[in-house]
């Protein structure tokens, strides 16, 4: 079937009250970004629906798109047939033919937004089932649990029609959240948790420690494929990565072993919290999950969040690994992820790190250190590479990671 348009109905932002326009129009800026390959498309966002006039572009392949766009809740391909009744029952009849298989069970259902048109919704409803009694008499007429709905919209200019909904990615419309940072290692969880704060709307930068010698290029490279998965979601994504050798090895030399990775962590997240205001983000989110290893035990929050007063959100702390695994493997971020390279964390990572560790011996042991020298020279180091969203990223992603500084 040759469809006109894609039809897209708004996901949780239709309860939005005043801020819906401003939501609509993110929604429609986030949408035309995600469909620029497509360049006969006409996009028109509307009060309660987005409109997508495919004009000729293939109908699967700009849905593939759309299906990582947060912000809307379902969408439907539609043919646009002129307001005569004849040709609408051809259309609705080869539309049924290629998506009802024999014996399937339907109902008709009729929006009308043209009320000049001759016939209202009841008469619209009755006349297509007539017409099918004949078209297709194998057809069962079933009000409750259907298996495809014929849905025909009446509007000014054509009449539109469609049998298939399909679930949109659900979420908000990213942007609208504001802009937070995310803590991206190399790992399975982090990833996720990037995925998580997306979907709410959330505009992300990444931070990214790495320690050369100790991590190899591949590494790092990993973290930007990781972004590279992501960025599908979110349009373009800043992907900053903090030099942390020097931290790291001064930690070494001068913290006892069984506080160097509390004291590592808590120069991390001071640095994400310099970055994020440099870059006006509100937030700093994470892929911890709460007892999974020892640095994310409670007590080790405490000792770790104590150096900054940003919100920590930490959207997979509550799921299993296995939980935060199936995710990782929906967003075809897993086999990236397991892919060995030496990780900044594990490098340094004492044998016996404490589960428990106390807070005030984690302030004195940092005390030691010179923290101003230390992350003004990280924080001068920083490099910011631009990760695009665009699916040719898939195939040749060096060719189009393009080097900001
Ligand atoms: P992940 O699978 O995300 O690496 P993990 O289970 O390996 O998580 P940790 O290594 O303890 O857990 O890291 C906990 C969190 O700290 C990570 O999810 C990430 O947000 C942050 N983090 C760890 N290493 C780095 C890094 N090299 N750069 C940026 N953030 C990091
Ligand atoms: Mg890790």
């Amino acid at each position: 079937m040759q469809y006109s348009e894609i039809m897209v109905r708004y996901g949780e932002l239709s309860t939005k009250g005043k801020n819906r326009q401003a939501f609509i129009g993110r929604l429609n800026g986030n949408v035309t970004k995600a469909l620029h390959e497509f360049p006969a498309l006409t996009i028109r966002p509307k009060r309660d629906r987005l409109h997508i006039e495919l004009n000729g572009e293939d109908s699967d392949a700009v849905m593939d798109r759309l299906s990582r766009v947060f912000g809307i809740q379902s969408y439907s391909p539609s043919v646009a047939v002129e307001k005569d009744m004849a040709k609408v029952h051809e259309a609705a009849l080869q539309l049924m033919n290629e998506t009802a298989p024999l014996g399937s069970s339907y109902k008709v259902n009729t929006r009308r937004s043209d009320h000049s048109f001759e016939l209202d919704t009841n008469a619209m409803n009755l006349n297509m089932g007539d017409f099918f009694v004949e078209a297709r008499p194998d057809l069962v007429v079933k009000m409750k649990d259907p298996d495809l709905i014929l849905r025909v919209e009446v509007r000014k200019e054509a009449i539109y029609l469609s049998t298939r909904k399909i679930l949109g990615a659900g979420g908000l419309p990213v942007g609208t959240a504001g802009k937070a940072v995310l803590m991206l290692s190399g790992g399975i969880d982090s990833p996720v948790a990037g995925y998580y704060a997306l979907k709410r709307g959330v505009d992300l930068e990444m931070v990214h420690f790495f320690s050369p010698p100790y991590t190899s290029d591949s590494a790092l490279n990993k973290a930007k494929q990781l972004t590279a998965k992501l960025a599908p979601y979110a349009g373009n994504i800043r992907f900053m990565q903090v030099p942390f050798t020097e931290i790291q090895e001064t930690i070494k030399a001068n913290v006892p072993e069984g506080y160097l990775m509390t004291v590592q962590r808590r120069l991390m997240l001071r640095l994400a919290e310099a970055l994020a205001k440099k870059v006006g983000a509100l937030a700093i989110f994470n892929g911890e999950s709460v007892g999974q290893v020892a640095s994310q035990t409670l007590e080790s929050m405490v000792a770790i969040n104590d150096v900054t007063t940003f919100p920590i959100i930490r959207p997979v702390a509550t799921m299993d690994k296995n939980e935060i695994i199936k995710v990782a493997q929906d967003l075809d971020t897993y086999d990236l992820s397991i892919m060995p390279f030496e990780d900044c964390c594990t490098i340094f990572a004492p044998p016996a790190p404490k589960t428990k560790p106390n807070l005030d011996r984690a302030r004195y042991f940092e005390s030691k250190l010179d923290i101003d020298g230390l992350m003004q020279r990280a924080l001068d180091g920083v490099k910011t590479t631009v990760i695009k969203g665009s699916d040719q990223f898939m195939d040749q992603q060096q060719d189009i990671i393009s080097e900001l500084l």
